[in-house]
């Protein structure tokens, strides 16, 4: 039997395209000794996958040419030679983008637990890097407290759409999103809940802004960069907290980033913009992890999975975040027969 893979054809100027990615079929691998052999399910798609198809520094090694696309990813255990996992396990890592992957001492998989009473997308989700990250963005680096008054971008999409939810639980004072189009910013109040969403593609974003936050943005949690983080910088309140989580404006033009030019407000409203990365909050993931199942599970936190069928299509899927045709949280299922028991 085969194992279909996307390898890394050649490094991508802006979008990924037709000459980026090769389809490729080779031997399914062999389960050794210490081994397990997992059949991915569903691989979830994140806009960092961008970055590492770049030859350039980050915080992982960029993707070989001719190595398959890295990735994270949910499967099933079929075959076990170590007695960390049991057949019919249904497991997370990186799977990459590929049928079959096999889990070993240097390539370590995350049973997820039976009785959750969440489906594979849901804990892909929610429960996933996404969710994680805007928990720990949100509490930890953006020390979010009652009463604050809290901007998000990238609202609609898996980051953003929890940011702004946890901060509606935890008593934020107000919650504005900041999204592409009027369609998305209707979701984001209707669907999230949030107070109000602001269409980035419009006029004047940091004077919109300044009309609905009129007295500062206690925390705006970032996940583009560019414009729209000088526009917050331009609003930012006395004490202000800027989360640095990603800047998707940024991804496909690494070579030539856009500068940001508000720095000054951080001097004048002595506030703090800090990086991180959620995997420096690893070993507390599982208190994330239920504080969210907990949400879902008493309507706190609503979510939206936005599938896309087929391995093949996973360079499209990728391309979705960045042309904001994503809907929550992007998945490629590449088996559907993986699920939880
Ligand atoms: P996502 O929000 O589900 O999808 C990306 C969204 O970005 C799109 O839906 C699109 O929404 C928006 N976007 C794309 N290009 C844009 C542009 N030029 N200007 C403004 N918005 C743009 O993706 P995600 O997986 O949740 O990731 C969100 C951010 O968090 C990314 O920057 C990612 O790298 C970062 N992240 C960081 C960490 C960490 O550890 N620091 C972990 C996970 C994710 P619109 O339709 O609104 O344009």
């Amino acid at each position: 039997m085969n194992n279909r893979q996307i390898i890394l054809a050649q490094r991508p100027v802006g979008l990924v395209d037709s000459s980026t990615t090769e389809l490729v079929e080779t031997p399914r691998p062999v389960c050794g000794p210490d081994e397990a052999l997992i059949k991915v399910g569903t691989l979830s798609i994140d806009p960092t996958i961008r970055t590492w198809m770049n030859d350039a520094p980050g915080y992982m090694v960029p993707i070989g040419i001719g190595d398959v696309i890295r990735s994270g990813g949910v499967g099933v255990v079929v075959e076990s030679k170590t007695p960390h996992y049991h057949a019919g396990d249904v497991v997370s890592g990186v799977t990459n983008w590929q049928e079959w992957v096999l889990a070993s001492r240097e390539n370590k998989f995350t049973i997820i637990p039976k009785g959750l009473g969440l489906d594979v997308a849901t804990v892909m989700n929610v429960l996933g890097t996404t969710g994680i990250t805007a928990y720990f963005g949100l509490l930890d680096v953006g020390k979010f407290k009652s009463g604050d008054v809290v901007v998000v971008s990238g609202a609609g999409g898996a980051t953003g759409s929890v940011v702004g939810q946890i901060a509606k639980a935890r008593g934020a004072k107000r919650v504005v999103g900041i999204a592409g189009g009027a369609e998305k910013c209707a979701e984001v109040v209707k669907f999230y809940g949030f107070d109000e969403c602001l269409d980035y593609r419009e006029e004047n974003l940091s004077r919109r802004l300044r009309t609905a936050c009129p007295d500062g943005i206690d925390i705006y949690f970032d996940n583009v960069g560019g414009e729209i983080l000088d526009a917050a910088l331009a609003n930012i309140a006395m004490r202000g907290r800027i989360v640095v989580c990603g800047a998707i404006s940024q991804y496909n033009a690494m070579e030539q980033p856009r500068g940001v030019a508000n720095t000054s407000m951080l001097i004048v409203k002595r506030a703090r913009m800090e990086g991180f990365l959620v995997f420096d909050y690893a070993p507390r993931f599982l208190d994330a992890q239920m504080e969210l199942a907990g949400m879902v599970h008493n309507g706190s936190l609503v979510h939206h999975e936005h599938l896309v069928h087929g391995l093949e299509k996973a360079p499209d899927a990728l391309n979705l975040l960045f042309s904001g045709g994503n809907h929550g949280k992007t998945l490629v299922v590449v088996d559907e027969t993986v699920q939880l028991g």
